[in-house]
């Protein structure tokens, strides 16, 4: 290679590690909204256009329980928005921060988890989790670089079987363990009187479904992660996603069955002996690409996030990552 070839690479690979690790979040023009769900519960939401890998809100969706038990929250968002959290997190406590959970291990839900554990929460999350994060490989799309401070590991930690549960505040807190879907450490929070259940990335409605096979996901997993969802909600439960609209139970149906169709679609190729870009080039997501916000745009170095989608079903059911 010619050295002028050289730096061309390097600089192409320069820019692909840049969008994938995040670097053009513009952490000083995230606000964040909160929004009330519950008499003590609340949803707190990075705003719109400063964050590419997630254009509608910026990072992932936070949980505060409030009372006189003290804060129970879900997820900690990115690290460098801390203060902002915190602050809105004081207009609607100042009850100290006791206890905090990830839904999964992602930098948007995790990459804040060291700032609140120094300021005296206790941190919950699922063995894997702990594990994903001690060895966190190349970060997912429009995430930032892993932090390495200690504090961001989770002090207690779980695994599959029966939910730990809280009671505080008039609550209870189930927090409950999902066989490998979005991430191979995901969890629900499901707050039982308010009737609402936190269940983190594995449902999405801007861009297709993200299932992030380095760290342990499937698409098996995540397919059933939904029917254990169905199962779970009542009919008027709100479910709230890390990202996008809050749903119900039924709007779950449509989802899982554009994932089945994929599915089913990306088998019969293989069948015929297809390899993955002639599978990607049939963009077999076009029935559904008018109905998916986002879902044509990019979705980091794998190119748009139907692409990243299909990819993911193709090397799956080829048994592959
Ligand atoms: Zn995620």
């Amino acid at each position: 290679m010619k050295p002028s070839s050289l730096l061309a690479a390097a600089t192409l690979a320069g820019s692909l590690i840049a969008s994938v690790q995040g670097q053009g979040i513009d952490y000083a023009k995230i606000e964040i909204l909160r929004e009330k769900i519950g008499p003590n519960l609340y949803m707190l939401s990075g705003s719109a256009g400063a964050d590419p890998g997630h254009e509608d809100a910026a990072g992932g969706r936070i949980g505060v329980l409030s009372g006189p038990d003290g804060i129970f929250m879900v997820d900690a968002q990115y690290a460098q928005i801390t203060d902002k959290v915190v602050a809105a997190i004081r207009k609607i406590s100042s009850e100290p921060i006791r206890f905090l959970v990830n839904t999964h291990v992602h930098g948007d839900h995790t990459a804040g988890n060291a700032n609140f554990v120094k300021m005296g929460a206790l941190l919950f999350a699922r063995e894997e989790l702990r594990e994903e994060l001690l060895h966190q490989p190349a970060p997912a799309a429009g995430n930032p670089a892993p932090a390495r401070d200690p504090a961001r590991l989770p002090m207690v930690t779980y695994g599959m079987g029966e939910p730990v549960k809280f009671r505080m505040n008039g609550e209870i807190v189930d927090l409950i363990p999902v066989r490998a879907a979005h991430t191979g450490g995901d969890t629900m929070i499901r707050f039982e009187n308010a009737d609402v259940i936190m269940i983190g990335d594995f449902y999405r409605n801007y861009g297709y479904p993200f299932i992030d096979t380095n760290n342990g996901g499937t698409l098996k997993g995540a397919l059933e992660a939904l029917d254990a969802t169905m199962k779970i909600a009542g009919p008027n439960t709100r479910l709230i996603p890390g990202h996008g609209t809050i749903i119900n139970r039924t709007d779950i149906v449509p989802y899982r069955d554009m994932i089945l169709a994929v599915q089913t679609k990306v088998q019969q190729m293989i069948g015929q002996g297809k390899s993955e870009q002639e599978v990607l080039a049939a963009k077999v997501t076009a029935p559904y690409d008018a109905k998916v916000p986002g879902g044509l745009l990019p979705a980091g170095a794998a190119g748009t996030s139907a692409d990243r989608f299909v990819r993911m079903v193709y090397s799956q059911l080829k048994g592959g990552k």
